[in-house]
């Protein structure tokens, strides 16, 4: 029955792996089949069928990636997701024009202007480490910020994108390869702009790479799996930059050209999985507590979800002293106050292999994963201990208050949840009458 312990569970959503690990396999296979059959891969890529089939994939997974990330704005308010859906559009938008106008030449004023003839791919390189600085920028920034407020920066972010690369492609690349000794002085900071950045490309977005990586994992918040999503993009771009620059005319390029679409379906799987995580989260969180709420429950009663309780396991259902006297004496909201406390204390003590959910207005019902009926007596001991110490401030006031916990195991023979739970009720109920402030288990 059980299949993951719980603390990798957690280790996997607090390191934020999921996605992470589908872009290390990605890397690993990309290298295993290049390895294998470069050469037929070169052909294959550059077969005439393929190439215009190419562009056209591309165009497909752009417009679907950017109808994802529009569609699912107003529901799930993720700026991040807009921000870096939009990056990556203008980063495909940017290759699909230059790579169809190599070899075109047109003339700006004085300028006679190459477009995209680099040998060097200072293009590829410049289009990677753009995209790095988005995926910064959207580690760095907030998640959530007004609606309409959101949209006109990502899309702003969108066009700024956009005329950064064309500039530095039409004025900076295509004076690179005029003649810099006789040329005018611009034409001179072009070739100079190039070299430097040809040779600081690596290392510059080596430090970013390492900078996302760091701020993503302390940026420890409940996100949805959005981390371990901008974090995969972030790997495979940075993958990119080394095939690049170690063999950037051969099987670099293809590489490159492989995995634009491979990034594209990531962000959009990556979105979708995020979208229906913040659904499910909504429908199965309370708010104002901070842990799951009743929905949730009866789901894993009915085993909708796969929380794997194992094969022994425990329901203590907690239910605070008095309450109403809380109410009475220091007002609603500072009940409210209280009443998040002690289930902020109740969740953090059950965890890791806790399951917290609002039973009711002031009940609170835990479930724990494989324990035996000591473990569990003494865990809901450590959990009334914990609640009868804490003292909540609520403006300048100090209020205090005990719970009692009803306890039931499968132990005890009573195989179905409802029954658990009535006999965990039925034990609330024996631990105020003999005087509250305690756990009753029998
Ligand atoms: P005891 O359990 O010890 O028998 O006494 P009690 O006063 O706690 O009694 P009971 O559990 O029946 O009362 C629950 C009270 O909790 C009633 C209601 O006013 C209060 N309550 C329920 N939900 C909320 C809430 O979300 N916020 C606040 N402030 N109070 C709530
Ligand atoms: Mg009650
Ligand atoms: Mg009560």
């Amino acid at each position: 029955m059980k299949v993951l312990s719980p603390g990798f569970t957690l280790f996997m959503k607090r390191y934020r792996i999921g996605f992470v690990a589908a872009a290390i396999i990605i890397i690993a296979l990309f290298e295993l089949s290049f390895g294998m059959a470069s050469g037929s891969i070169v052909d294959f890529m550059k077969n005439d069928i393929v190439r215009p089939a190419y562009n056209i994939v591309l165009i497909f997974l752009s417009a679907f990636m950017f109808l994802i990330a529009i569609i699912s704005y107003p529901k799930i308010y993720k700026f991040k997701i807009l921000l870096s859906a939009y990056a990556l559009l203008a980063f495909f938008i940017c290759y699909l024009i230059v790579s169809n106008t190599t070899g075109s030449s047109i003339g700006i004023g004085d300028f006679k202007v190459d477009f995209w003839r680099d040998a060097s791919r200072f293009t590829l390189k410049f289009l990677i480490s753009v995209l790095s600085l988005n995926f910064l920028a959207t580690v760095l920034v907030q998640s959530t910020m007004n609606y309409n407020k959101g949209k006109n920066i990502a899309l702003t972010v969108f066009f700024i994108n956009m005329a950064v690369c064309f500039f530095v492609f039409v004025l900076i690349e295509g004076n690179y390869f005029l003649d810099r000794t006789t040329k005018t002085g611009f034409i001179k900071f072009a070739g100079d702009f190039v070299d430097m950045f040809n040779h600081y490309a690596l290392p510059v977005n080596f430090i970013m790479f390492i900078a996302m990586a760091v701020l993503s994992v302390f940026n420890i918040e409940e996100e949805h799996n959005y981390g371990s999503i901008i974090m995969a993009l972030a790997s495979l771009n940075f993958y990119l930059l080394i095939p690049l620059i170690l063999n950037p005319n051969g099987v670099g390029y293809y590489k490159f050209k492989l995995m634009l679409p491979v990034m594209a379906i990531i962000i959009i799987i990556g979105i979708f999985v995020h979208w229906m995580s913040c659904l499910h989260h909504k429908a199965h969180y309370d708010p104002l507590l901070k842990i799951y709420n009743r929905q949730h429950m009866d789901s894993i009663i009915s085993g909708e979800e796969d929380v794997r309780l194992g094969s022994n396991f425990s329901v203590l259902m907690c239910d605070i002293d008095h309450f109403k006297d809380v109410n009475d004496t220091y007002g609603h909201a500072a009940g409210d106050e209280v009443l998040f406390r002690i289930a902020q204390i109740i969740r953090d003590t059950s965890l890791p292999e806790g399951v917290v959910c609002r039973y009711g207005g002031e009940e609170i019902i835990v479930f724990l994963r494989d324990k035996t009926d000591d473990e569990a007596l003494s865990k809901a001991e450590k959990i009334r201990k914990a609640v009868k110490k804490e003292s909540v401030r609520y403006k300048n006031k100090t209020i205090k208050v005990t719970m009692s916990i009803g306890l039931a195991s499968t132990k005890k023979g009573l195989e179905s949840f409802k029954k658990m739970i009535k006999t965990a009720d039925d034990n609330v109920y024996k631990a105020k009458k003999r005087g509250r402030d305690r756990v009753v288990a029998g």
